[in-house]
């Protein structure tokens, strides 16, 4: 645990030190839950946005894009539920006045068990080595038995207290299994209540005649209200799907972890229109599709796990995460949701306008089902982030910290360096400079010996470091220095554009999907 806890740490301040996130309004001891994106973080970012735009929207005909607006007329959130049944359970510690989320606190201790069985799983492997029979091991241990039936039994009281907002039962639920506050180990807790983290506004100019909004607390309810103007004007046939990107809002009680859960965070939403009985085979399209994207980023697929929901929230079906492994464990890191026609239908009946479609093939008209893949890129840029930050030992006893970042995703691609600041090297850099950064982002380093700027830019992730010697001014070679192997070759400036493109271009890395 320790080791995780200094690895989160390091994550922390090499993302400040190397000018990826700051603390919101740093200057005033920031803002709870709230952070900046800083130059390269922004890149990072912005490239993430991007892998995931190009792989739904570009690589699929039947799927556009939008961008609807953060406010919305506030019957929107009538009808999705967030006004009224979108509500956490919360509760208090009464000695440390800690606040937490009671079905968090309730799941983490169902996971503590689901990590016991794992652990008596392992010890059996590394018995039984090459015979081991896990299924069987799983189906007949009886300690693995027992973990995993306390878990689901848990975990199915919990989902039931809660369906029937049977809050007394949650609490009942916690005393009985003796949860403590991870802060001070007091087992001293208030009631459960229920808390609503939309963030309220107004809009309009006088106290009479303003008018209450909120800000988002999800992108969707953008897409659905947009469906048949998009639908009608893009003459889309089902099945077909609108994506956004875009920032949302929640008043989040539990808001640790740094960008793993903030205030303002950033989602990737699709929605997927389905005729009605179709929504399961779609569901296991999209979940199987999306973890493919996950994995084709390399970072380990060890790193992603499936976690089918027991409690289902109001509007779905069926609802599945790919939980990640954060340097503080597994945690959601997506969800993808069969969304039924619940938000159609419940827009439908707020607002008075038929939101159905058409079928030209079964000539009947419907309110569509809906299939939903939603990423936090906060969170896939602290996944990212966090799988790519080693310290290494080389061969010669010396560490070095590099950022292996998917090289697709890095914030600069290339940098260039003049071995020295004179004899006319910085200028042949410059000229490289202006004919790379047409197709990508570069940048220019001069100071220090040629060793610590190649240390500098592996902890910012740069998968290449492009080296101007005095032989550059003969034969219009450069040495060109690979990130992760730390590699070495002589090559043609001519050849730069080809060499870097084929390690970066969006194109190879999503055709391992
Ligand atoms: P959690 O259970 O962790 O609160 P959720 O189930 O409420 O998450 P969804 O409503 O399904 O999350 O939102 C979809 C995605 O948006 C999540 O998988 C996550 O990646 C991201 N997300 C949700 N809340 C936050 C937050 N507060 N900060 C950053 N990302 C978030």
């Amino acid at each position: 645990m320790a080791k995780q806890d200094d690895l989160f740490k390091n994550v922390v301040s090499h993302a400040k030190e190397y000018g990826f996130i700051f603390p919101s309004s740093e200057i005033y001891d920031g803002l709870s839950a709230v952070y900046d994106y800083a130059q390269n973080g922004v890149e990072l970012k912005k490239n993430i946005r991007e892998y995931w735009w190009k792989s739904m929207v570009q690589m699929h005909e039947n799927i556009v894009g939008i961008d609807a607006a953060i406010f919305m007329h506030p019957t929107t959130w009538k009808a999705s539920g967030h006004v009224d049944a979108f509500n956490d359970p919360l509760i208090d510690n009464k000695d440390s006045k800690r606040r937490y989320r009671a079905d968090v606190l309730i799941e983490d201790y169902a996971e503590k068990l689901n990590q016991k069985a794992q652990k008596e799983i392992d010890k059996a492997r590394e018995r039984f080595g090459d015979a081991f029979d896990e299924a069987q091991f799983v189906a007949t241990n009886a300690r693995v038995i027992e973990y995993r039936s306390r878990q689901r039994e848990i975990l199915e009281r919990m989902a039931r207290s809660l369906e029937t907002e049977n809050l007394a039962d949650v609490k009942a639920l916690i005393e009985e299994l003796e949860i403590a506050c991870p802060e001070s180990g007091s087992k001293n807790w208030t009631e459960v209540r229920q808390f609503n983290l939309m963030f309220g506004t107004k809009l309009g100019a006088s106290a009479d005649s303003a008018m209450d909004l909120y800000l988002r607390p999800e992108t969707a309810q953008g897409i659905f209200v947009n469906f048949l103007n998009v639908q009608k004007t893009g003459r889309m046939k089902i099945p077909f799907g609108i994506a956004q990107t875009g920032k949302a809002f929640r008043n989040e009680i539990v808001a640790r972890q740094f960008i793993f859960r903030m205030r303002e965070f950033e989602q990737m939403e699709m929605q997927f229109f389905v005729r009605p009985g179709e929504e399961m085979k779609y569901y296991e399209y999209w979940k199987e599709t999306r973890l493919k994207w996950h994995l084709s980023l390399g970072l380990g697929k060890e790193n992603y796990r499936f976690h089918d929901h027991e409690k289902l929230a109001h509007y779905a079906n069926a609802a599945a995460d790919i939980e990640f492994n954060f340097p503080f464990g597994f945690k959601e890191l997506e969800g993808i949701h069969s969304r039924t026609d619940f938000d159609l239908k419940a827009h439908e009946s707020h607002s008075g306008k038929k939101l159905q479609y058409f079928d030209n093939e079964t000539n009947s008209s419907y309110v569509p089902y809906v299939v939903e893949t939603s990423v936090g890129l906060d969170r896939m840029f602290l996944a990212v982030f966090s799988k790519a930050l080693r310290e290494e030992t080389l061969e010669d006893g010396s560490t070095r910290t590099v950022l292996k970042l998917p090289s697709v995703l890095a914030p600069t691609k290339a940098a260039v360096l003049p071995l020295v600041k004179k004899d006319g090297l910085p200028e042949v850099a410059r000229n490289i400079i202006d004919d790379l950064k047409w197709d990508f982002n570069v940048s220019y380093d001069e100071k220090d010996a040629v060793g610590r700027r190649y240390r500098r830019q592996d902890a910012l992730g740069t998968p290449f470091c492009i080296t101007v010697d005095h032989q550059t001014l003969e034969d219009q070679t450069v040495t060109i220095r690979h990130r992760d192997s730390m590699k070495q070759d002589r090559v043609k400036i001519s050849e730069l554009r080809g060499i870097i493109s084929e390690e970066v271009s969006m194109r190879n890395w999503l055709m391992k999907m």
